[in-house]
């Protein structure tokens, strides 16, 4: 089974990416986490995306197709791959369809994830993640269980992301109903989307995907 999570910044595409990792062990594809690992390592590749990424504009089609390929030609993505934050622009679903075919593949559904604007800020802007396991949390939304210690792996260290800003999240949001919004119909005219509602809470969300993929 291979998926696309779609939807806004702070959608819910990572959090729903990672718990499908943990129920059905599928495989989480996110360009976006690719992309911090090279900026990290200082790759080429990150070294040309650093800045984009902290503007909150889009890196282009041409690098994250790449590293989409590289990731699908690993062993492991053939389990099935969840992919989070990718297509993102026509000339990338176009792309992506191009990898499918070469490896005998196929896209069983798009999910969007449907959330209202004025939540997204709020998400955003309260996200941290884990700094030792990366496992995501939110100021509001999803507190550890003890103050300040890693439910999953007790490190006491936490770390926000340079581009979780309310600046740099308007032009995020710009760049989602300019560029990403308008892949939807394509899929749709293809029978593959599926809309959930991003609203409920993290739980019933995982529960309407879980319901979409059994269904298949
Ligand atoms: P995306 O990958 O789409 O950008 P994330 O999964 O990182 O979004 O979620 C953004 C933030 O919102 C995170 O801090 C996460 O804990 C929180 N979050 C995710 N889903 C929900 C939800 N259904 N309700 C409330 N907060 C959520
Ligand atoms: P979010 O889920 O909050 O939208 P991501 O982690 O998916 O954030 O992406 C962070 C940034 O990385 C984007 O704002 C963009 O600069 C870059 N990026 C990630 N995926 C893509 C993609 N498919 N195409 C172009 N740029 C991307
Ligand atoms: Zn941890």
């Amino acid at each position: 089974m291979n998926i696309i999570l779609l939807g806004p910044p702070g959608a819910g595409k990572g959090t729903q990416a990672a718990r499908l990792v943990a129920e059905r062990h599928m495989v989480q594809l996110s360009t976006g986490d690719m992309l911090r690992a090279a900026v990290k390592a200082g790759t080429p590749v990150g070294v040309q995306a650093k800045a984009v990424m902290e503007a909150g504009e889009l890196v282009s089609d041409a690098i994250v197709s790449a590293l989409i390929g590289e990731r699908l030609d690993q062993p492991d993505s053939a389990k099935g791959v969840i992919l989070d934050g990718y297509p993102r622009t026509a000339a990338q679903a176009e792309a992506l369809d191009g990898l499918l075919i070469e490896r005998d593949r196929a896209l069983d559904f798009v999910i969007e994830l449907q959330v209202d604007e004025d939540a997204l800020i709020e998400r955003i802007v309260g996200r941290y993640t884990c700094a030792q396991c990366g496992e995501g949390y939110h100021d509001r939304f999803k507190l550890p269980k003890v103050a300040g210690v890693c439910d999953v792996c007790a490190a006491t260290e936490f770390k926000r992301r340079p581009d979780d800003n309310a600046e740099t999240v308007r032009t995020r949001m710009a760049e989602y109903r300019a560029k990403t919004a308008p892949i939807l119909p394509l899929y749709e005219a293809r029978g593959l989307v599926r809309r959930v509602d991003g609203m409920a809470d993290m739980d019933h969300v995982g529960e309407a995907i879980a319901g979409i993929l059994d269904k298949s």
